[in-house]
């Protein structure tokens, strides 16, 4: 089981679910996705993706349930295997253009899909011709 060494299990999934699960939660979240998060961090510096456990209004941002005003049944969020990053250090366009650029680095073999054209970095470890690109 993999859990990250950089982010708490209340920065990627929404209150309930922490309330519910606790550190079980992890089992909700396709691990690719953690081990993926924890290399973006190691290599761009810190991440924010929820920060709900801290006062502030990011609760979506990883796992997403029904309860979400963004809820999709088919989004990748709504499976585990997406995260909405900001970046403390850069930006999310100078990170996709690293994706996109080298996507069998290591840091990015395990991401399927980023979204284009968003201030924050959408990536997820879909099962698709890799790297898929879209506008949402
Ligand atoms: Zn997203």
């Amino acid at each position: 089981m993999y859990k990250c060494s950089h982010f708490k299990i209340q920065e990627l999934v929404p209150p309930a679910i922490f309330e519910a699960r606790g550190e079980k939660a992890w089992e909700l979240l396709d691990e690719r996705l953690l081990i993926t998060l924890d290399r973006l961090r190691d290599r761009f510096g810190p991440i924010t993706v929820n920060n709900w456990h801290s006062g502030k209004d990011r609760e979506w941002s990883g796992l997403r349930t029904k309860e979400s005003p963004y809820y999709s049944a088919t989004s990748q969020h709504s499976f585990g295997r997406a995260a909405d990053c900001l970046f403390s250090h850069t930006d999310a366009e100078s990170v996709r253009q690293e994706i996109l650029a080298a996507p069998d680095d290591k840091t990015f073999e395990l991401i399927g899909s980023v979204e284009l054209g968003t201030s924050w970095l959408h990536f997820d470890v879909r099962n698709c011709k890799r790297i898929k690109t879209y506008y949402p």
